[in-house]
């Protein structure tokens, strides 16, 4: 569904992304996982078109969509802050890009409904973001991406500046939402453990390459290196 095609990004003399290959299948929730450099922001923001690959293809739905705009690309993103809007209130954050796209009134009133609704927020409709837990505002900064019903949901580091104990509740949202969307999820993390309990798929990170892909409980028990086995931590 998500084809990476032969991938290579540079920053100036800095090689990034070094031929990457990658196959995402419609509907799964698939992980980043990496140490910190490795690549993995630098895919994302290339795949929602951020950032510009130096060479290679990306394919989605079977249309190569290397040149398109984002906003063409019909790719929601979360990142690690929220950077919600202080001066709206949490309906007016959600309701932001779809007044932008000029939607009527009452359609804008009841997705925005909708989808805080789903990402458990009722309630908060008139609170300003700097009322909000870090928790509340990325479940804010989560709705207000799925309001514009994207195919695809990116979400970079997501829990990273979140308490670990909003975290789990917050991991079930998102998977909740990937589910009963029926979404495509890339989901960024340098969390082994997070990546273990959210992922259908994770693809291991290192300098720029993949270095396993794999289901959790294989990435577990049949690491490809040591690499590989020393990060997910069964290696001593
Ligand atoms: P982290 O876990 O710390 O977020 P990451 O895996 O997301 O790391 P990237 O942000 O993709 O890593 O960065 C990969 C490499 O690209 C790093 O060497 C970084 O310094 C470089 N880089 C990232 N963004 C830029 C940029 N806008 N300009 C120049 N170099 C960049
Ligand atoms: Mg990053």
């Amino acid at each position: 569904y998500i084809e990476f095609r032969n991938i290579d990004k540079f920053y100036g003399e800095n090689h990034v992304l070094k031929n990457v290959n990658l196959n995402i299948e419609k509907g799964q929730f698939v992980t980043l996982l990496g140490p910190s450099g490795c690549g993995k922001s630098t895919l994302l923001r290339c795949l929602s078109g951020l950032e510009e690959i130096s060479s290679g293809q990306i394919i989605m739905d079977g249309k190569d969509i290397t040149g398109l705009e984002p906003k063409d690309r019909n790719i929601g993103m979360v990142f690690q802050h929220y950077s919600l809007f202080p001066n709206m209130t949490v309906e007016e954050n959600i309701a932001f890009g779809l007044k932008m796209k000029k939607k009527p009134q009452d359609e804008i009133d009841s997705k925005v409904k909708e989808v805080m609704e789903m990402v458990e927020l009722t309630g908060k409709e008139k609170a300003y973001p700097v009322s909000l837990s870090g928790g509340q505002q990325q479940r804010v900064a989560l709705a207000r991406s799925i309001v514009q019903q994207p195919k695809v949901l990116l979400l970079d580091e997501p829990l990273s500046a979140i308490d670990a104990k909003l975290r789990k509740a917050l991991q079930q949202s998102i998977r909740e939402v990937h589910k009963k969307l029926g979404l495509t999820s890339i989901f960024v993390t340098h969390d082994q453990d997070e990546a273990m309990v959210m992922s259908d798929t994770i693809h291991l990170f290192h300098d720029g390459k993949i270095e396993q892909s794999s289901d959790p409980i294989g990435m577990y028990t049949a690491p490809v290196s040591k690499f590989a086995a020393t990060f997910i931590g069964n290696y001593n």
